[in-house]
């Protein structure tokens, strides 16, 4: 929650740069390819040997997150996080990140202090450096755009166009909790505007909550492939959910492929919360959405390799495009697997 008015300072006190220098003053530098950060005109980056991976996200209040039930300093690690996933789903190594905010006179110093704090945290846990951004106001909200800068050798880059037929189809963690977690957040909003005295019901409910306001890129998996020396045929984070996901990877390959209802991995909290909402756990896992896992595939070469690795699983297989895009049921039948995603339009 926004902090009202506990030792509120205006931003305009600060004035710009003074808010800047403020907002950026505690971040330290950790990568030597980061050869000048904040202050100058533009920062400088070394990659000398390695291609250079670029990722950006525009996050709106109200479109991409709601500050009712979404705090800063959570919002701040977030907005890192998903970008940094999105260069690990290069299987590239995030070194830079900038940073540019929009913010209406609504926002304190204090509130702008604590989005900082999540953006520092993910700095220090995923080893990048803040070397620039902008800041300027805007009429009404927040906006927030992170860009991502990694490295990568080029015999590593792993794109969404390798996977061919016989490859198998992976799943990092599990998959429709964050999405859960939202649901939970909502109700509550819901009861929470109709009834304003209610206190909300979250209890025994962290799990799910984590994985929406909290989430973590798989850098963990990134270093696994590279210490055992898989490189995947071709790979892409879970955003949208993998039945819209999967879509991008199949047309980009030219491919099929084949889901097992039996090995999509679901939390046991979300199949339990997704029948308390009256929900299939199998519907929200395929189209939930925002799980940040990493939805990969591999030759079947690999498959020993992959056996062996912690929180894999392997979903299903790649087949021939003619074939189309599948769920086989744990009922034996077969349906095509169609895209809901998220719509932001
Ligand atoms: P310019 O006027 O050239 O855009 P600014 O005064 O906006 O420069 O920025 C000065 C320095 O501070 C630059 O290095 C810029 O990248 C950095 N900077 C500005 N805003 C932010 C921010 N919100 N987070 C991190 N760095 C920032
Ligand atoms: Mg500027």
């Amino acid at each position: 929650m926004e902090k009202q008015d506990l030792g509120r300072t205006e931003i305009a006190s600060l004035g710009e740069f003074g808010l800047i220098e403020h907002l950026t003053k505690n971040f330290e530098i950790q990568n030597p390819s980061s050869h000048r950060g904040i202050g100058d005109d533009a920062a400088v980056i070394d990659n000398t040997g390695f291609l250079t991976v670029v990722s950006t996200d525009l996050l709106v209040e109200g479109v991409h997150f709601d500050l009712m039930y979404v705090p800063l300093k959570h919002l701040g690690y977030k907005s890192v996080v998903v970008n940094l996933s999105d260069i690990y789903a290069m299987n590239a190594q995030p070194k830079q990140i900038t940073v540019s905010i929009a913010v209406s006179n609504r926002f304190s110093v204090e509130a702008l202090d604590e989005f900082y704090e999540g953006v520092k945290l993910a700095c220090k846990f995923y080893g990048v450096d803040l070397v620039g951004g902008d800041t300027t106001s805007s009429q009404k909200g927040f906006l927030i755009s992170v860009t991502a800068i990694g490295q990568a050798k080029e015999e590593e880059l792993v794109y969404r166009s390798g996977a061919k037929p016989g490859d198998l189809l992976c799943v990092t963690g599990d998959l429709g909790s964050a999405y859960l977690g939202l649901q939970i957040l909502e109700r509550e909003k819901q009861l929470y505007l109709s009834n304003p005295g209610i206190q909300p019901d979250m209890e025994e409910q962290d799990y799910l909550l984590g994985r929406f306001l909290k989430p973590e890129a798989r850098k963990d998996m990134i270093d696994i492939f590279r210490q055992n020396k898989l490189v995947p045929t071709a790979m892409m984070d879970v955003s949208d959910g993998i039945s819209s996901d999967l879509m991008h990877i199949c047309k980009q390959s030219g491919v099929g492929a084949i889901i097992e209802e039996v090995g999509v991995p679901i939390h046991n909290d979300a199949k339990m919360q997704a029948l308390k909402f009256k929900l299939d756990p199998l519907t929200c896992a395929l189209n939930g959405g925002e799980d940040y896992e990493l939805l990969f595939t591999v030759s079947p070469d690999d498959i020993e390799k992959i056996r062996l690795m912690p929180d894999i699983y392997i979903m299903g297989e790649i087949t021939e495009r003619s074939e189309g895009v599948k769920l086989h049921s744990s009922g034996g039948k077969i349906h095509d697997l169609v895209a809901q995603g998220w719509k932001h339009f």
